[in-house]
């Protein structure tokens, strides 16, 4: 039989190996009223630690946090690669990189601050990102929750009419953000580059995870880590956290498709 595959190729199938995104958030962690103590479901961190020890699996967490916040609740193994503010920070092998912000967008996300400052006495907290800005919620009186939410968007908005900020919803909050990158485009940077008959996943909860579950169906698994059902783009949804470690724990008996 003709050989179709060189034996770099065979190896690599045979290893398993694959891209394994994560959102952390509501995906990996259980929400807090405090973002600080959201630490990961147990069990999470030394699944995905087993997994990243296979160095043709490539784990990558994608969050809308910083990467400094990230690192504060989630220390990821060393092999596991993070892309944080949506795609604008980069943080891998100890090594961390911020992008450049578009002219104009730090200015603008100064004025969207001062926009919202007085927001802050009625009970919503702002959390500042190197390339947004995110107005919280969470554990607030429903009425009041909404009414601040519709406030800042309202407020928002305006300073989105520059043209260089977007608005994002994400559960209990919205986010203003440097347009140009996203968590769909991160998703496109990684499926580039990985193998053809490689394993690939992306597993999320939120409404900023719709996009990524969009741009990983044409190639693998979108899977939504969720409680209740609601309209999504991702093929499937896995109830945390014991579907989701059930899920975490194929990726250490896959052994490829060759
Ligand atoms: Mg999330």
């Amino acid at each position: 039989m003709a050989r179709t595959r060189g034996p770099i190729r065979q190896k690599r199938r045979r290893a398993g190996g694959g891209l394994l995104m994560l959102d952390y958030d509501g995906t990996l962690a259980p929400f807090r009223r405090d973002p600080a103590r959201a630490g990961p479901w147990p069990g999470v961190r030394r699944l995905l630690q087993r997994i990243s020890v296979n160095p043709r699996t490539r784990v990558v967490v994608v969050t809308g946090r910083s990467v400094e916040d990230l690192l504060r609740v989630y220390a990821p193994p060393a092999p596991v690669e993070v892309w944080a503010c949506h795609g604008w920070e980069h943080f891998a092998h100890g090594r961390h990189t911020r992008l450049p912000l578009p002219a104009g967008c730090g200015s603008d996300l100064r004025r969207a601050l001062e926009a919202v400052a007085d927001l802050l006495a009625r009970g919503a907290r702002l959390e500042v990102k190197p390339a947004s800005l995110a107005l919280h919620v969470r554990g607030l009186p429903a009425a009041r929750a909404a009414a601040l939410l519709a406030e800042g968007r309202r407020r928002w908005r305006v300073v989105c009419r520059a043209g260089r900020l977007g608005l994002l919803q994400f559960a209990a909050g919205i986010e203003i953000i440097a347009r140009g990158r996203g968590k769909g485009v991160v998703v496109d940077e990684l499926l580039a580059r990985a193998l053809p008959g490689e394993r690939v996943a992306y597993l999320g909860d939120d409404v900023a995870d719709e996009e990524a579950f969009r741009r990983v169906r044409r190639r693998g698994e979108a899977i939504r880590v969720a409680t209740r059902c609601s309209a999504t783009a991702a093929g499937k949804t896995l109830r945390p956290p014991v579907e989701l470690l059930a899920y975490l724990g194929t990726w250490l008996s896959h052994r490829g498709p060759g």
